[in-house]
């Protein structure tokens, strides 16, 4: 070791010490410890140094100088090198790590380098652009914004002195020798690199059949291993796990060290200097939320809504602070930067997209006489939440844009009764409506709600499902294309090649994440205007941010004299207690629905879901010898799910044992009690919608929850659904413990791809986006002043990978 390179290795600790405001923190055991260690050539540093640990701070930021400067020849700034940009005036207490830049590689001269750069501008080595290219990261932007999977605090590198028999230990080390030995008895090859650590002690880093690794690892090479620490007297060997190639910068010792995801080929090293190359292009990193800090330029200055939390950190800040972090702290405020821009782009994106789909759809006239005679033949008095929908479905119609309009509500709060409305005020008009459900059973309920509601107005309603006969289906085709049916219900159906309407002008599709793009756009191509229906409740700012294109009307009201469902946890030590109940309800006249979910294998094997639910079955015609009992499943032909359901409406049998493919929103008027077995498989926001499905004939009604597993956590997650009724609260809830990917309807329909963001906990932000994205577009609706180029440019190189479920 030559004594530059001994100074190197005193002058990194010491640097890092004054850096991090003197605490003695940085060495492990004390400075002191280090300055005995490889202090010894150095006399007049071990001088400066002598008696650290009891100097005030001050006395010690004087001493680390006057070591500093001895040891480097040229005396160090008074300060450290803050990091750039203004994050630092916000954060103050956050210490700034100066890394030296790598003396070979000069920070490049490189004025004009800008976001839009290709990678290969930046000095990155030989194959560094084609490895960049195959994680996806082509222009300087793409490398910024590609952020560490996690990190990992290596601030206070241990020596290997310290490390402990059988413990794991990560060790910095600098290669002496290396060889490749075989073991006499069993033949196992292991690589043996002697390293020398940061204070000189030697060990020796072991890999086992691995003799590739040799080559990767040249003598005099920097390297951090990780693995199990063996102690044989003085000998130290570490069973090396994971090793990284330090590769002289200081980018993965000494600090809290980024770490990517990557792909084979492409190492942590590397991706490091990778993203150090790209911050350090930047003398300041260009902030797009720029104007909205200072305020000149900006219209609507002093308005609040236009001006930023002046805690958030800027763009530089962030950025910086993300791939290589000075603490905790600064790591947190920069995700939240991030972060928030994240969600800023997407509300951007969805509220640009959706203004943009000023797409002229039909413009209906709506008269107070239309709703009066609507109203007359209803046999109820519609709730508060339905007039309120309504009103917004019919200013929706009148409007020259094409209606988009999601209503969610639980089942049974009259969400049916609504599109009913605005399926009549588009007849009234001549224009024709379709309703499409997901299956028949519900196809047909619909079919007969809405006959209920509209037969009486003079509407003809039609009904298309698959299990039509030929003749029977041609007849509707026919009256369809004579504007005979003026209201079409059905499945899938409604989109075969054969149907024609003579002037579709509202449709209304029943749980729209049911059906894939292609049978949207099939029933939208004439471009109706559009009622979605949904029963899983979402809360509105997600819903909102999901479904960009379309506006959320939520009927989050119950009509009177519903009886709630009353409900029951149960362990399942006092199962039987259900059936028992059960019975009670049978001999009642009443019938009974028993859920059981989907277990794991028989999600991927229909066969084991089928024998889970056919030992149920088994089991309760056992304990129930006196119920007729059968079986629905996901296995079976729709046809026949249809004809179970149809048997049970129509009360052949009395108990359904089911897996849950039962459909939501199926009445089935005696059914007063569901058990659901296994509760604790199935998210919140499932189990509120499957009890919904009894107590829909005015009588009252039970719902049971048998917990197959008791623990607090789950006994806790089940009161929820005990204790509320609110399919919203109860939603939120769900959302707050299981995240959004669980939430039932919602797996299948694709959630918006953020990077840092998540829709389930980040409500909050999504919120104050949300309202920053409204202000930021009510002053500039299309982002053309010159104060919003920067962020319009990020909107659209970032947006298109920030995706949001499109309906229409
Ligand atoms: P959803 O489509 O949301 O499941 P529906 O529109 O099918 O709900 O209504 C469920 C049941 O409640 C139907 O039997 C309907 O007749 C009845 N209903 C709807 N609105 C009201 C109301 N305002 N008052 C009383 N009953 C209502
Ligand atoms: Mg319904």
């Amino acid at each position: 070791m030559t004594a530059q390179d001994l100074k190197d290795r005193l002058l990194r600790p010491l640097r890092r010490e004054l850096a991090t405001g003197a605490e003695d923190k940085v060495v492990a055991g004390g400075l002191e410890k280090l300055i005995e260690n490889l202090g010894q050539p150095f006399p007049k540093v071990r001088e400066a140094l002598a008696g650290y640990r009891e100097l005030s701070t001050a006395e010690r930021i004087e001493r680390l100088n006057r070591a500093i400067g001895l040891l480097d020849g040229a005396p160090p700034p008074p300060h450290p090198t803050p990091t750039r940009g203004e994050g630092v005036k916000i954060f103050p207490t956050f210490p700034a790590q100066p890394v030296s830049p790598d003396p070979q590689h000069p920070a490049p001269d490189t004025p004009d380098i800008t976001f839009d750069t290709p990678v290969e501008a930046l000095p990155l080595g030989p194959g560094g652009k084609k490895k960049l290219n195959e994680l996806g990261i082509r222009a300087v932007r793409d490398l910024l914004h590609y952020y560490p999977r996690r990190y990992e605090d290596r601030r206070t590198l241990q020596s290997v002195r310290e490390s402990e028999e059988g413990q794991k230990a990560t060790v910095f080390g600098k290669v002496l020798s290396r060889e490749l030995v075989r073991t006499p008895k069993r033949g196992i090859q292991l690589v043996q690199v002697r390293l020398m650590d940061a204070w000189g002690w030697k060990f020796t880093a072991v890999w086992f059949n691995q003799p590739w690794v040799l080559k990767q690892i040249p003598e005099g090479a920097s390297i951090i291993v990780s693995g199990k620490v063996q102690r044989r007297g003085p000998n130290i060997s570490i069973m090396v796990e994971y090793f990284e190639d330090e590769a002289g910068e200081q980018l993965s010792t000494g600090r809290i060290v980024p770490v990517y995801p990557s792909k084979e080929g492409v190492g942590q090293a590397f991706l490091r200097r990778a993203a150090w190359r790209g911050l350090e292009a930047f003398g300041q990193i260009p902030d797009m939320l720029e104007p909205y800090r200072r305020g000149p330029g900006v219209k609507g200055q002093g308005s609040a809504a236009l001006t930023l939390d002046s805690r958030l950190p800027t763009l530089d800040f962030a950025l910086r602070q993300a791939h290589f972090p000075d603490s905790e702290e600064a790591l947190e405020q920069a995700l939240h930067r991030l972060k928030f821009d994240e969600f800023l782009l997407l509300e951007l994106k969805v509220m640009l997209q959706s203004g943009n789909s000023a797409l002229v759809g039909r413009t209906f006239r709506v008269t107070p006489e239309m709703i009066a005679k609507f109203r007359s033949v209803l046999p109820f008095a519609l709730t508060g939440a339905q007039e309120r929908v309504l009103n917004e479905v019919l200013t929706d119609m009148q409007a020259e844009r094409q209606m988009a309009r999601l209503i969610q509500g639980d089942v049974g709060s009259g969400k049916t009764a609504v599109a009913a409305a605005a399926l009549y005020v588009a007849s009234r008009n001549d224009a024709q409506g379709a309703m499409m459900a997901p299956t028949e059973i519900l196809a047909k309920q619909h079919f007969a709600n809405l006959t209920k509601y509209l037969f009486p107005l003079g509407i003809n309603v039609d009904l298309l499902v698959g299990s039509m006969s030929a003749s029977e289906k041609r007849a509707v085709y026919d009256r369809l294309k004579a504007t005979q049916t003026h209201v079409v219900v059905g499945t899938h159906a409604l989109i075969q090649d054969n149907v024609e309407f003579r002037d579709l002008g509202l449709a209304v599709i029943d749980e729209e994440h049911r059906f894939g793009v292609m049978q949207r756009r099939a029933l939208l191509a004439s471009r109706p205007d559009l009622i979605i229906m949904s029963a899983t409740p979402i809360p509105r700012s997600l819903a909102l941010t999901m479904y960009g294109d379309l506006e959320v009307s939520q009927i989050d009201e119950l009509p009177p004299g519903r009886i709630p469902v009353k409900t029951k946890v149960l362990t399942h030590k006092l199962r039987s207690q259900a059936y028992a109940f059960a019975r009670q309800e049978i001999l009642k006249g009443n019938q009974v629905f028993v859920v059981t979910p989907m277990i794991e294998e028989s999600e991927a094997e229909g066969m084991n879901e089928l024998a889970a639910a056919t030992k149920l079955r088994d089991e309760l015609e056992t304990i129930l010898p006196d119920v007729r009992i059968d079986l629905l499943h996901g296995k079976m032909p729709a046809a026949e799910k249809d004809d179970v359901m149809e048997r049970f409406k129509m009360g052949k049998f009395d108990l359904l044992v089911s897996t849950t493919v039962i459909e939501v929103g199926v009445d089935i008027p005696q059914a007063t009690l569901m058990v659901i077995e296994n509760a604790e498989r199935f998210g919140l926001a499932q189990l509120h919608q499957l009890r919904g499905r009894v107590g829909r004939g005015g009588l009252e009604a039970y719902c049971i929850l048998i917990a197959g597993e008791s623990s607090k956590k789950t006994l806790s997650r089940l009161k929820i659904i005990e204790e509320s009724n609110d399919g919203f609260y109860i939603a939120e809830k769900d959302l707050e413990l299981r995240g959004p990917g669980e939430l039932r309807g919602l797996r299948q329909s694709g959630m918006p791809d953020l990077r840092i963001g998540d829709l389930a906990s980040d409500q909050e932000v999504i919120e104050r986006t949300r309202e920053f994205a409204k202000a930021i577009l009510g002053a500039d609706p299309y982002l053309d002043a010159p104060h919003n180029a920067l962020l319009k440019r990020e909107l659209q190189a970032r947006a298109e990978a920030i995706g949001f479920r499109e309906v229409i």
